[in-house]
């Protein structure tokens, strides 16, 4: 019988506080992993039996993915440890691989860069810098729900690109372009999936580089009246990006949101409604990009709101275009569920033994104890079709403020109000 391989991803943040080696700490968790039986369905790290892992690690989150890289091959910076046949979770047609990344948060928060020495003067900062993995981003990635394999996607295509770096691939035989443009209407969750993106790549990159670092340009301050040298101080911005570039054990990677904004002001120049030194800062921008975009260990990832083509040869040539539209219902409700499964969590909503919902309704068994819940919920997601994904994760706070208007309330009622909600936020789409 053919064997088949699937291929899990094991995350695992280290407590800053335990004094193991990254190596120790990933025996510990190969152990772990060893001793329980179906670890990808059963493992919890509050078991007893994993006492003495507990000591050294704040979290393990397990990641499934029949991709590619299920090749142990493929990637030989990945830490991987085969459960092998007398272990009783493999079986004769499916052997699964772990790939352990062990990594540890970065609790320093978002730094704001200010183009211009005085940042009383207003001005609004140039740039924001994160160092990943970071807790500002911890739990993003799985918040983001998504149709099809966009995230699979995403995450194969900065693996393969470091791959390719890494092995020096000639680019004149084989040209990749490390650009990648979210496009879609506003509020879709593309600025979010960026952020999450870098978060989580530098995770499972985290025996190749020891840190990732996060930079979003804020395209708009470009064009602020308080810069009278904006290209100067764009140039100014780009030596300290290079300075982290020239590290070669972090990741980097540069976020310019609304890019189209960028293509806008070279329109308005040419039609001589934009202020030189704007238009001087925009092409000082693009070409550092291309300058930097050269190095093995940076991404850039960029965001539109705008579906049609945009005028701008870096993002002309991105490898990954993805369109990302409003939800359909299925993922509707699998947002909304995440959303009222949080507030059944915290004691807000009610549910008998704190019973959460399912997170996907399509082919739900009839007997689940919430499925008339989740029923109704399903019909409130066919409901809200066309509703933004920021909007929807809004939904259970304006369900509570406008009809809930106490503490707590049950499960039932809380649904039968957030269907009003709903009804209301269309009608003022
Ligand atoms: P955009 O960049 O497309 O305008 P954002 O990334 O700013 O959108 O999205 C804002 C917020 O909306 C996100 O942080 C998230 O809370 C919510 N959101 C949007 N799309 C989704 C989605 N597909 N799944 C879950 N939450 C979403």
């Amino acid at each position: 019988m053919d064997r088949q391989t699937q291929c899990v991803h094991v995350e695992v943040a280290r407590d800053p506080r335990s004094d193991l080696k990254r190596s120790e700490v990933e025996g510990l968790v190969k152990e772990a992993l060893n001793n329980s039986f179906n670890p990808v369905d059963n493992f919890r790290l509050h078991d007893p039996a994993n006492k003495d892992l507990r000591k050294h690690v704040t979290a393990v989150s397990f990641c499934s993915v029949s991709s590619t890289w299920a090749d142990p091959d493929g990637l030989e910076f990945h830490a991987a440890c085969t459960i092998s046949d007398d272990n009783p979770y493999s079986d004769n047609t499916l052997e699964t691989s772990f790939r352990i990344h062990v990594y540890e948060l970065n609790d320093d928060g978002e730094n704001a860069e200010f183009m211009d020495d005085d940042e009383e003067a207003g001005s609004s900062p140039s740039s924001h810098h994160w160092v990943l993995p970071s807790a500002n981003f911890h739990g993003l990635w799985d918040s983001l729900i998504f149709e099809s394999d966009v995230k699979t996607r995403l995450i194969d295509y900065v693996q393969t690109a470091i791959l390719y770096a890494d092995k020096n691939v000639d680019a004149s035989l084989i040209s990749w372009n490390k650009v990648i443009l979210l496009h879609g209407p506003p509020g879709t969750g593309k600025t979010s999936l960026c952020k999450a993106l870098a978060h989580k790549a530098t995770i499972r990159l985290s025996s190749r580089f020891t840190y990732g670092q996060l930079i979003e340009i804020n395209s708009h301050s470009l064009f602020s009246k308080w810069f009278s040298e904006s290209g100067k101080l764009v140039m100014k911005m780009f030596d300290k990006i290079q300075e982290l570039i020239e590290d070669p054990q972090s990741i980097v990677f540069l976020l310019i949101d609304e890019v189209e904004s960028l293509a806008q002001c070279r329109l308005s120049a040419e039609s001589g409604n934009e202020p030189s030194d704007s238009i001087r800062a925009v092409n000082a921008l693009l070409t550092q990009i291309d300058r930097i975009k050269r190095y093995p260990n940076v991404m850039i990832l960029t965001t539109s709101n705008v579906v049609g083509s945009i005028d701008l040869a870096f993002v002309d040539r991105a490898d990954l275009k993805i369109f990302i539209g409003n939800p359909p219902a299925d993922i509707i409700y699998g947002i909304l569920a995440s959303s009222v499964n949080e507030l059944i969590r915290v004691g807000i909503v009610l549910s008998e033994d704190k019973a959460m919902l399912p997170l996907t309704y399509t082919n739900l068994d009839k007997n689940h104890s919430l499925y008339d819940c989740a029923h109704q919920l399903s019909n409130i997601s066919n409901l809200s079709v066309n509703l933004s994904g920021r909007t929807l994760r809004k939904i259970p706070f304006l369900t509570h403020v406008n009809f809930v208007r106490r503490e707590n309330c049950t499960l039932y009622e809380f649904l039968a109000f957030m269907k009003k909600a709903v009804e209301v936020e269309k009608a003022e789409a």
